[in-house]
């Protein structure tokens, strides 16, 4: 029998490499948690309505991409093709809205599925870190998360991604423009599809890439200029903090994204190195979704920051992210007596939170050494009968070549001066 292979459209993250997404995902979440961000998860699947609500009946999300099902038990639930409306759902449920001060701040990190035609950077199955701020309208909030996301890209070193900033308007001013928009895009050679798209979610025509289509579309009414004014003046807001604080974006009046429920703010990160799929996050400002979902008025501001993407993004900048090796010191035992006291030593050092890792399969000096440096271990502790009989193992360290006596007694206390 042939041996079984990841599904289309997925990929194992396996070591080294996995290493990069676990510190990629760390570094996504930890200016949210050091800006009052508690951790949120919830499950892998809901309720498909919830999504066809949430995200949106006339999305591709939910129409072409979402992998859905109905259980043994006759429930109609799909695998969560994004994460702002199980955290919604989940904050609504436990009414985490009136149990304090507005804006509830919560975060997550998991997988999301989407049905996709899979190439680089666009998966069936990916990861995604995001921040959702619930139940407060204030420019500051969308700033606060934006910010905190260009600092999480930076503190991961990357340079070359830019921030695409819009406003969609609210529920006084989109209306009014998208019925402007549709009578502009019916007048235009279109194929069906697109037409189809023009009656249902005129905003995502404006987003086609087709250099055909785009042609087409100068001359489209302005949605900036169909802002009212108080929409007008909260994106003015939120650009100003921006700019003060330094961090620099692009207003591009195209940006639409793909889900529904954005109104006023919404923002993409875009990598330059990443050829199609450049997006590695996005986000935006849903004032509508909790009452689309059955919930109070929460005007809320959030995003999603893909992993797959963005350790891509790393790639395609050269950037090598500096981790610690995983192991600090391997215990190389030749005989059986000294497999029983390194296998002691390693024990403790393990107990007092020094990384470290034996030669297991009783192999012989040259192979454990092998391992020991493949390990990426800065030292190794040697030791046969001879060494143990005089109360002593070898300290090796791995970088100069250097090997001392060490006495057994003290081998612990020793490696712990010398990584300190
Ligand atoms: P979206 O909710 O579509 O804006 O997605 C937010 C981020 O998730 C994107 O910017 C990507 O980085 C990531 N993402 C979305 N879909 C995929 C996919 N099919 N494969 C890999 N990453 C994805």
């Amino acid at each position: 029998m042939s041996v079984f292979q990841a599904p289309r459209g997925t990929y194992d993250l396996l070591p080294p490499d996995s290493a990069t997404y676990l510190a990629v995902r760390e570094a996504i979440a930890a200016p949210l948690r050091n800006s009052g961000y508690g951790y949120v998860e919830t499950p892998g699947f809901e309720n498909v309505e919830l999504f066809a609500r949430g995200v949106g009946e006339s999305t591709d999300i939910v129409t072409k991409e979402m992998y859905a099902f109905e259980t043994k038990g006759g429930d109609r639930l799909a695998l969560r093709p994004e994460g702002t409306a199980s955290v919604l759902r989940a904050a609504l449920e436990a009414s985490l809205h009136k149990q304090g001060v507005l804006p509830v701040k919560l975060w997550y990190s998991g997988s999301y599925y989407r049905y996709e035609k899979p190439q680089k950077g666009r998966y069936r199955h990916f990861s995604q870190v995001g921040a959702e701020a619930i139940g407060a309208e204030d420019p500051a909030l969308d700033a606060e998360l934006i910010i905190l996301a260009d600092q999480a890209y930076r503190s991961l070193g990357l340079r070359q991604f830019r921030i695409l900033l819009n406003s969609l308007g609210d529920k006084e001013c989109r209306p009014v423009y998208r019925e402007k928009l549709q009578e502009f895009l019916r007048g235009l050679d279109l194929d069906e599809d697109t037409r189809r798209r023009v009656e249902i979610n005129p905003l995502r025509v404006l987003d086609d890439k087709r250099p055909e289509v785009q042609r087409q579309l100068t001359g489209a009414p302005s949605l900036r200029e169909s802002l009212c004014e108080a929409c007008r003046a909260y994106h003015q807001e939120v650009r100003e903090l921006l700019t003060e604080e330094g961090v620099s974006f692009t207003d591009d009046e195209k940006l639409v994204r793909g889900l529904d429920y954005y109104t006023r703010t919404t923002f993409e990160f875009v990598h330059d190195g990443l050829g199609s799929q450049s997006a590695v996050g996005g986000g935006g400002r849903y004032d509508g979704l909790s009452e689309m979902i059955g919930g109070p008025a929460l005007p809320s501001v959030g995003w999603a920051l893909g992993v797959d993407r963005t350790v891509l993004a790393l790639e395609a900048e050269g950037v090598r992210l500096d981790l610690p090796a995983p192991t600090s010191v391997f215990a190389v035992p030749l005989g059986e007596q000294a497999r029983r006291v390194l296998f002691g030593v390693v024990t403790q050092l393990r107990r007092k939170g020094v990384a470290a890792d034996f030669a297991y399969g009783g192999r012989g000096l040259k192979g454990a050494m092998k391992v020991a440096n493949r390990s990426g271990a800065r030292y190794a502790i040697v030791a046969g009968e001879r060494d143990l009989a005089e109360g002593i193992v070898q300290l090796k360290d791995m970088e100069s070549g250097e090997q001392s006596p060490v006495p057994l007694s003290a081998v612990v206390t020793e490696i712990e001066a010398r990584l300190s």
